[in-house]
């Protein structure tokens, strides 16, 4: 959930790449990363998108809204900055917007991307990075276990980093290949072909960050589209026991004055899809709960955005701290702003985690 250090090294790895197709760059040229915005009077006056799939749960301006002024408040609260409304929210169709993006993607953007709609993923290769994320973790075999264990699609007959890591391949493909399964109220999948519509990669992670990359006017960018997907990258853990699913990113954008935008996906917060259901502990969300903890993922993003902030994993006080699976109630009343002030920790510090430049 989250703009994921890990999914930079994809962005990293698309430098390379669009390196060698595009531009007369050296191969393994070093990337470069957006500067820390100078925030003025500490106040940011951030535009506002709006990205709607008319296939997916229905959100009106009025929630919008809410989802703003709760991250606005929040923002208020842990990183002292005032979040000024803006005059109005645009919406647009994501059909348009994704067609542009798939108009204008680079040459070898697609081979970065595992096609699990069609069954073509080499999990073999993605089972290899795990183990490698396994076996760099700072936190032992034994704990990696103890935090994946209650999201695991089967038991562990023996704590090795091969049984693990095939119980977390599992579940990752069994939670991704759901949504090809799973159905919206117009009977169609989730994610999947429909008749009479474009088939656009709307649930494509690398599209979001492409999308920033081409330059969309906003700084904010909302949709309730679900992104879930494989990229040929280090996915760490609590990704692929998600099954793939970002909800929300940071991403350099050279037509936003902060030098990055961010998005975020309402659709874990609006669905009550049983695999969603189970990796918010078996919690349902009124409106205005899925509003507000939505409103709580946006400012998450803002601190990457506004103060490009890290994730201090052991202090739950922090709202820098990513939420477990997709638990927001959980999440959100463990924040705390006055036990974790910028600054109060290596992850807490300004500059800390800088989107790429790609
Ligand atoms: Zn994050």
């Amino acid at each position: 959930m989250n703009l994921k250090l890990s999914r930079r090294r994809f962005l990293a790895s698309l430098v390379i790449a669009i390196g060698i197709s595009c531009q007369p760059q050296p191969l393994f040229a070093e990337p470069s990363f957006v500067a820390l915005p100078k925030i003025e009077n500490s106040t940011v006056s951030p535009r506002l998108i709006y990205i709607e799939n008319p296939r997916f749960p229905k959100v009106g301006i009025d929630d919008l809204w809410k989802i703003f002024q709760s991250a606005a408040a929040l923002a208020k609260q842990h990183f002292g900055v005032t979040v000024s409304r803006p005059s109005h929210i645009q919406v647009l169709n994501i059909d348009n917007v994704f067609r542009d993006l798939v108009d204008n993607k680079p040459a070898d953007f697609d081979s970065f991307i595992g096609d699990f709609r069609n069954g073509n993923v080499d999990w073999e290769s993605v089972k290899k990075s795990l183990v490698e994320q396994i076996e760099k973790q700072a936190d032992p075999l034994s704990k990696q276990i103890e935090f994946a264990r209650p999201y695991l699609v089967r038991p562990l007959e023996e704590e090795t980093v091969e049984n693990f890591s095939n119980a977390v391949i599992e579940t990752f493909k069994a939670r991704l290949s759901h949504w090809t399964v799973a159905k919206l109220a117009d009977g169609h999948p989730v994610i999947g072909n429909v008749p009479g519509l474009p088939d656009l990669p709307y649930n494509e992670y690398g599209y979001w960050s492409l999308m920033a990359k081409l330059g969309i006017d906003a700084d904010i960018i909302l949709t309730n589209q679900l992104v879930a997907s494989v990229e040929y990258i280090d996915i760490p853990i609590h990704t692929s026991i998600r099954g793939g699913i970002t909800g929300g990113s940071t991403e350099y954008n050279p037509s936003s004055r902060l030098g990055s935008s961010v998005w975020v996906s309402l659709f874990p917060y609006l669905s009550n899809d049983k695999r969603i259901v189970e990796l918010r502990n078996g919690d349902t969300y009124s409106r205005n709960e899925a509003l507000s903890y939505a409103g709580v993922m946006l400012a998450h993003e803002m601190g990457h955005q506004l103060y490009q902030l890290g994730h201090p994993w052991s202090n739950d006080a922090c709202l820098m701290r990513p939420a477990e699976v997709l638990d927001f109630a959980a999440w959100a009343k463990k924040l705390d702003a006055i036990r974790c002030r910028i600054g109060s920790s290596p992850a807490m510090m300004p500059g800390v985690m800088k989107p790429p430049i790609w």
